[in-house]
């Protein structure tokens, strides 16, 4: 079992619904974010082309958040989700500076927080809140063990990228282009 997401950014509207389903699913404190939306653009009038881009943690395989957490609390759970076990953390911020994604925050009540790829609802058959609730549906989850999931069988039909590739993380949430 290994999790991951594709993003289609031929799809996506810029809309931020990904980003309010998910700070009401997961209590997410007003004022930060276990998701946002990028806009890049490249080139100049009239060949423009913008990327709109929904970002999280990447669920990395060699993840540094995890290797430089002095108590454990950050690890990897059973299918490659990287998580934070809040009562292990001691909020020293190391995996916050080690992350090349700028994914995780200080949570206000002392503990560091990020995407979880929802894993309660995963684990009930459900998915994440952003992808259930995408209006244009251009985020696809599921397992990449498995070759009939529908991550691994648009993986295998489009072009995908994954962000910043160079630091050596091996992220696993993947942009179709
Ligand atoms: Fe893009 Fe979907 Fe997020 Fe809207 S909800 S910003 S379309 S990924
Ligand atoms: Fe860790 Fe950052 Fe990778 Fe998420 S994106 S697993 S927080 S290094
Ligand atoms: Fe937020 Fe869940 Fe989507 Fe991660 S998978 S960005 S926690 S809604």
């Amino acid at each position: 079992m290994r999790y991951a997401m594709a993003i289609d950014t031929r799809k996506c509207v810029g809309c931020s619904d990904c980003v309010v389903a998910c700070q009401t699913e997961n209590d997410v404190p007003i004022g930060f974010c276990r998701d946002w939306v990028t806009e890049t653009v490249d080139g100049s009038y009239p060949n423009v082309v913008i990327e709109l881009r929904s970002e999280r943690c990447n669920h990395c395989d060699y993840s540094p958040c995890v290797r430089c957490c002095p108590t454990g609390a950050s690890h990897i759970e059973d299918g490659g989700i990287v998580l934070v076990t809040k009562s292990k953390c001691i909020g020293c911020g190391a995996c916050i500076q080690s992350c090349p994604y700028e994914a995780r925050y200080s949570h206000p009540d002392g503990y560091v927080d990020k995407c979880t790829f929802c894993i309660h609802r995963v684990r009930k058959g459900e998915k994440p809140a952003c992808v259930a609730v995408c209006p244009t549906k251009c985020m696809y989850f599921g397992d990449l063990d498995d070759e009939n999931s529908e991550v691994s069988t648009i993986l295998k039909n489009r072009k995908f990228k994954a962000l910043a590739p160079e630091a050596g993380t091996q992220p696993h949430i993947y942009y179709l282009v």
